[in-house]
């Protein structure tokens, strides 16, 4: 049996008919966990080995669908994964079934780091 998605309202693996979804455990690191927790909306929520949050609430960087290893002659071997892996520092952040105001969007990366304010 697939993984139910811990995140209100969303259906993912709910029901057999429909494509399998694939779904992450809760991190094991408690600082990370909560926050997962808190950006899913659901505060009394207890992570348990069960509980996981599907592929749907992870923006795509979070999100690792291919694995590198390094031969030993120094090239790298890119393999597509079957099953995606998230990133250590991955959280969800879409939730297309909720207000949109609980949708976080990923701070923009900013790309003029050359224009810090000068006092001289
Ligand atoms: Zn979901």
């Amino acid at each position: 049996m697939p993984r139910k998605c811990s995140v209100p309202k969303c259906r993912s693996n709910y029901d057999s008919t429909t494509e399998h979804v694939s779904t992450f455990k809760f991190p094991s690191d408690p600082v990370l966990s909560q926050k997962w927790i808190k950006n899913i909306n659901r505060k009394d929520f207890v992570a348990g080995k069960h509980s996981s949050v599907c592929i749907k609430h992870f923006e795509e960087e979070f999100i690792v669908r291919e694995d590198k290893a390094v031969r030993d002659d120094g090239t790298v071997l890119v393999v597509p994964r079957t099953i995606p892996a998230l990133k250590k520092d991955a959280y969800p952040t879409i939730f297309q079934n909720q207000p949109s105001y609980l949708s976080k969007k990923l701070p923009q990366k900013k790309k003029n780091t050359g224009r810090k304010r000068s006092r001289n």
